[in-house]
């Protein structure tokens, strides 16, 4: 019997936990990014159902559907399924044609089983029943059971009048569906930990506006393009909203910071001015907060002190820093997995011609602040102002 694939269970995690009517509202989310996801991709589906803290995507396609589901935010995993009625028989005839379509030979294998609704046979029935036959129908494959850690499951979900049956699971990305937070401004440099941070407010919920400053003549002019290469990778894992980027010249406005403060303060003052700008930014956008990539000690700047001194600049929107407690080696795992490691590796981050030998790691707020007495701000403002603006997607509407 040939297998044909014609659904795919997705699942999520902690929508299931919410009120009723919170949980509505995010399934909604989840799926109008799950079609938005498919379309993109080119997969073609004839549906999106949600069933009992389930979805389903009906599409012949379901393989490449459940691969590209598994990426949405909010999803937990995915698993391409075959469809039948909730009949003993042709669950059992249906599973066995799975198994011998995916099961390696010499493994070990368990049978889940687990039912919604009122039917003529238990969960415990299918497992024995449809264990019993791979067994005997597969004997060619020297398979064994094993209950407790099978290398290789087949699984039966029945709900009500129809029953769904796989081997393979994907894992999802997590986290919440886009746009069940508001928006936040993610500040992204070329380099590797901010790309991270940004993803991780996206993951879970948030809209991100990217904000990326142009050091030029500090650094090199091609940083821009990477920059917008790099977050054109980013806002791919939005759907369905617009995702803004906003260029702003940074560079100029340092040469005068320069003259008036002391050198081994200058990535402090740096920080503040970028802070203020994100904050600008976030009025005009109407985000919630600003995100950056530090990590608490990598760098001189990022001392708990120094991001102290540097948060101080701006006290009406939360700074968050979602990698604040990661290792650089979790940190290049993490890009290699969400696909932003190649951006870094261009070498372009880190090269910042303003950066002092001896940087300050214990900066005092009142010495910065009196420093600052002699700096125009006003300069801040004029460069957000001069801001070139890229759409990297629109916002059209998903149904
Ligand atoms: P990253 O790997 O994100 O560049 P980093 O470890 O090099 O971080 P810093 O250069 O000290 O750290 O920057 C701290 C944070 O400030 C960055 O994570 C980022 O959020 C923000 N930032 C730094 N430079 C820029 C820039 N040119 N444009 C936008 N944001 C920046
Ligand atoms: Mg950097």
């Amino acid at each position: 019997m040939a297998v044909q694939y014609s659904s795919v269970l997705v699942r999520y995690g902690e929508i299931a936990i919410k009120s009723d009517r919170t949980r509505r509202r995010m399934t909604s989310l989840l799926t109008r990014s799950i079609r938005g996801a498919l379309r993109e991709h080119s997969v073609t589906f004839k549906k999106v159902r949600v069933e009992y803290g389930r979805i389903f995507v009906d599409s012949d396609q379901a393989e490449r559907a459940a691969e590209v589901t598994s990426q949405v935010f909010g999803v937990v995993s995915t698993s391409p399924v075959v469809v039948t009625d909730a009949n003993l028989d042709i669950i059992v005839e249906q599973g066995l044609a799975l198994a011998r379509a995916n099961f390696k030979e010499g493994l070990t294998f368990a049978v889940g089983a687990r039912r919604v609704g009122t039917h003529d046979f238990t969960s415990q029935e299918v497992r024995e029943i449809l264990g019993a036959r791979i067994l005997k129908e597969l004997a060619d494959l020297n398979l064994r059971v094993n209950l407790s850690n099978p290398e290789q499951l087949i699984y039966v979900e029945v709900r009500n009048n129809l029953a769904y049956i796989f081997t393979d699971t994907v894992k999802g990305a997590g986290g919440m569906p886009t746009g069940s937070q508001g928006k936040v401004v993610c500040t992204v440099s070329t380099g590797l930990d901010s790309p991270i941070a940004a993803y991780k407010v996206m993951k879970r919920g948030c809209i991100p506006v990217f904000v990326h400053f142009d050091m030029f003549p500090y650094s090199s002019s091609q940083c821009k393009d990477l920059a917008i290469r790099q977050v054109r990778h980013l806002a791919g894992y939005v759907y369905g909203y617009e995702v803004k980027l906003y260029i702003i010249p940074h560079g100029e406005g340092m040469m005068c910071v320069q003259e008036s403060c002391p050198a081994k303060l200058i990535c402090i003052f740096c920080r503040r001015n970028m802070l203020r700008m994100a904050r600008l930014v976030a009025i005009k956008e109407n985000a919630d907060a600003i995100v950056t990539g530090e990590i608490i000690g990598e760098q001189a700047s990022q001392t708990s002190r120094n991001l102290r001194v540097t948060d101080a600049a701006v006290c009406d929107y939360p700074i968050l820093r979602p990698c604040a407690g990661d290792d650089k080696v979790e940190i290049e795992h993490f890009a290699a997995k969400i696909g932003t490691y190649k951006f870094a590796e261009e070498g372009l981050s880190g090269c910042c011609g303003l950066v002092p030998d001896y940087p300050s790691i214990h900066a005092d707020l009142e010495t910065v602040e009196n420093a600052e007495k002699n700096i125009d701000l006003s300069i801040l403002n004029e460069q957000v102002e001069n801001a070139e603006v890229i759409i990297l997607r629109s916002g059209k509407s998903l149904s």
